[in-house]
């Protein structure tokens, strides 16, 4: 097929992009097609901006539409949300086929949304593996519309939570991508930094990526992100080191982050960050002026460390909301990190597009000759645009095949 009239941010002109097979073959300037060259395969962008496929960097497809079950978070807490998580597994509702539908459905609603590559965390602390069995199937099912990478996580912690070492091992034998981990839940700060590598020498030992949860809690003194970078320095595996949700980041003191920030920009470790999630789990309960718990977005930005903004979850006890919409996600973490100026928001897609596909090791991730065919046709002409009217996504392409298609939104005014 042929998307013609696209708008490109690498090209100064519109653009024809031929599709064939499952790539791009050629791109060329719109102005110079005949007129007489019209294809019945031709989709008309009519000036709209194509972008690379969305990419999900941090989402929980295993918890998806779990809410209620077995009971209500009613504190509203992460912790409650453990909880609850814990008694779910413990209470026999976690069930493979029932976790494998209802985190279809959670991937479909991304997929309507524009993401064709998910990266998922897993619950593997669950001598079941129902979670990881289930996802494992659903990641060869979808194979042909959404890529998914699976995070061995171990919600329950490694050294905290019986046999955690030995399930998360496990797990990664039985094809999980990536090293998942939770060292701010383990029982002792020294058990934490011990957990960091530990779960680095397992990366190691499978050439996986790392991507941890790191310091997701409401205190100043949760500290792993820094073990984490120097980890990921020693060993030379900052690339492939995510940073997700480093929530604590938000209360640490002035004279700590200028020493932190350095130190992370030199490591090269990456971010991702769940502005919408963590706005409603953190912060709960304090007095007066209310921290929002979300990590320094801007800061980490300008110092040119990549961050990548995601879902986090969908519907299950630790979250109410989400639908998938990564570009909801972008508008709310653009707003709690004060980063709606203009230089900010002429990239601000780089947060669901560049960004998480380098977490996500994504190779070829650019729409370019040669490279696969993975694309989106936004109802906007620009990042802004997008952004500002929360674009539709018109047409999907992955792998060269077409996803879905939506009509423009048209409205008919009475008066
Ligand atoms: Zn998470």
């Amino acid at each position: 097929m042929r998307i013609i009239n696209a708008r490109v941010k690498s090209y100064a002109d519109l653009v024809d992009i031929t599709i064939e097979g499952e790539k791009i073959t050629s791109i060329t300037p719109s102005i110079r097609r005949a007129e007489e060259d019209v294809r019945a395969d031709d989709y008309d962008a009519d000036s709209r901006l194509v972008t690379p496929q969305f990419a999900e960097a941090h989402i929980h497809l295993d918890y998806a539409n779990t809410a209620g079950v077995p009971r209500e978070n009613n504190s509203g807490t992460l912790f409650e949300a453990i909880e609850i998580w814990a008694d779910r597994k413990a209470e026999g509702f976690h069930v493979k086929d029932d976790i494998k539908a209802k985190a279809l459905q959670a991937a479909k609603r991304a997929a309507e949304h524009g993401v064709g590559f998910i990266r998922t965390h897993v619950d593997v602390t669950d001598p079941t593996f129902a979670g990881f069995e289930a996802l494992a199937e659903l990641r060869d099912e979808v194979r042909d519309w959404c890529d998914i990478q699976i995070v061995a996580f171990p919600q329950n912690g490694i050294f905290a939570y019986e046999g955690g070492q030995k399930l998360i091992s496990d797990a990664m034998v039985a094809g999980a991508d990536v090293v998942g981990g939770i060292p701010h839940l383990e029982p002792t700060r020294d058990d934490g930094v011990a957990s960091v590598k530990w779960l680095f020498d397992l990366a190691e030992k499978h050439s996986a990526p790392i991507d941890i949860h790191t310091d997701e809690i409401d205190d100043p003194h949760s500290r792993f992100v820094e073990v984490l970078a120097a980890e990921a320095s020693k060993r030379d595996m900052g690339p492939q080191t995510v940073v997700s949700h480093s929530v604590a980041m938000a209360y640490y003191t002035p004279g700590y982050m200028a020493r932190l920030l350095p130190k992370l920009a030199n490591s090269k470790v990456r971010f991702a960050v769940c502005p919408n999630e963590n706005l409603h789990l953190q912060g709960l309960g304090f007095q007066g002026p209310v921290p929002r718990g979300v990590a320094p977005v801007k800061e980490l930005t300008e110092f040119g460390i990549p961050v990548s903004f995601c879902q986090d979850s969908l519907n299950d006890p630790f979250y109410p909301m989400g639908n998938g919409d990564l570009l909801r996600i972008l508008d709310s973490g653009l707003h709690v990190s004060h980063m709606l100026t203009a230089p900010h928001m002429e990239n601000a897609l780089s947060f669901i597009t560049t960004n998480p596909a380098g977490n996500l090791g994504l190779p070829d991730y650019e729409i370019a000759e040669n490279t696969p065919a993975n694309l989106l046709v936004l109802d906007a002409f620009s990042d802004k645009g997008a952004v500002q009217t929360k674009a539709a996504v018109l047409l999907s392409i992955h792998n060269g095949k077409k996803v879905l298609s939506r009509e423009p939104e048209k409205v008919d005014w009475n008066v």
